[in-house]
């Protein structure tokens, strides 16, 4: 089902969702089901799957490094899949522009609509280490609305060069992301406001946000969205603080700011088991006002062990 009829068909109760990420390629795949186990009494309707963009790894060969480009964490469109007919879940494929040819990306919906995957998310990407700005693949898409637009003619049952007159459409329902504190690239919030609503006019159906750590943000994020005409569910994304090194590497790669009073209460943690209840604690405060607000659903970022994100589910859900 789509998420969009998942929510309507809450009718006005907050759901339960989350993030997942990819093993590393060579890791045992049950240790994701072994987070992802325990989240499953909350009844989550659907579960995203992140995409990792590809990266340099160095190799020794005769004393010398040899650099070579690799994704780390493949296997996003089988674990959709795995998840999907192991638990019985909507799964949420992220989609990239970064690293894919336009043709590449084509394959992969084809893949996910075989599959019986109903949603995706669209996303540019970030720019890969090396590089200071994005860049997109040759022949790939520079922002998310043209992925957006990509998949919305694949749903019209439009593919690319005209090569096929298609009998049978695709049908997906499009997330894209966010940003209550601005997207670290734009110049204002008015604007990536503006581009946020081209990409709903666009096609895309849905919204998910980048994690904060302040309500105000989101609330005041969802109100002037709503005033720049954006009128699809704007779902906020959540995350529970689990380390003290948190308080710099999410400033410093998100472009987000953390509340005093968490940043004083994780300082004074003395060590990271005291953090990751702290972040418990803030995240369940969090996710009580947003509930009590109406918000769509509750979708967790949730990094590898699932522990504080069941904590936070047993106190809302
Ligand atoms: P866009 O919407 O394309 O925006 C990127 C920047 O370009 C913004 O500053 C925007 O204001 C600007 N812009 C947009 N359109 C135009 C235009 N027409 N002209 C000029 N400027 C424009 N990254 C991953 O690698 N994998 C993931 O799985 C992943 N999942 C994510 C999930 C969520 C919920 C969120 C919030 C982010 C996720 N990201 C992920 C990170 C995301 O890829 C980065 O934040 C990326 O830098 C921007 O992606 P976007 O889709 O928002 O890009």
């Amino acid at each position: 089902m789509k998420v969009t009829e998942h929510i309507k068909n809450a009718k006005g109760k907050t759901l339960f969702s989350f993030e997942i990420i990819p093993p590393q390629k060579g890791s045992n795949i049950q240790e994701l089901y072994n987070n992802i186990d325990p989240l499953m009494e909350f009844k989550p309707p659907f579960i995203d799957v992140t995409t990792s963009r590809e990266q340099h790894v160095y190799i020794e060969k005769d004393g010398l490094l040899d650099r070579k480009i690799t994704r780390m964490r493949p296997g996003t469109v089988g674990i959709c899949a795995s998840l999907k007919y192991k638990y019985n879940v909507d799964t949420v494929p992220h989609v990239l522009c970064g690293g894919f040819s336009k043709e590449e990306t084509e394959y992969l919906l084809v893949d996910c609509h075989y599959l019986g995957i109903e949603n995706v998310m669209a996303l540019r990407g970030d720019a890969m280490s090396h590089q200071k700005y994005f860049e997109p693949s040759k022949g790939g898409h520079l922002y998310a609305n043209e992925l957006v637009k990509q998949i919305q003619n694949l749903n019209k049952g439009k593919y690319l060069h005209d090569v096929i007159e298609a009998d049978d459409k695709a049908d997906f329902c499009i997330g894209v992301a966010g940003y209550p504190e601005k997207h670290l690239e734009a110049p204002s919030l008015q604007t990536d406001l503006k581009r946020l609503k081209h990409k709903v006019d666009c096609g895309a159906d849905y919204v998910v946000t980048q994690m904060f750590f302040d309500n105000k943000k989101y609330f005041e994020f969802v109100k002037a969205a709503k005033q720049a005409g954006i009128h699809v569910p704007i779902i906020p994304g959540i995350k529970p603080i689990s380390i003290k090194k948190h308080l710099q590497l999410l400033p410093q790669v998100f472009k987000i700011d953390l509340p005093e009073e968490l940043i004083n209460a994780v300082e004074n943690c003395k060590d990271n088991k005291a953090v990751r209840q702290v972040g418990v604690e803030w995240c369940v405060q969090q996710s009580k006002e947003l509930q009590d607000a109406g918000v769509p659903v509750l979708h967790y970022y949730s990094m590898g062990k699932s522990d504080n994100i069941k904590a936070i589910a047993e106190a809302l859900f």
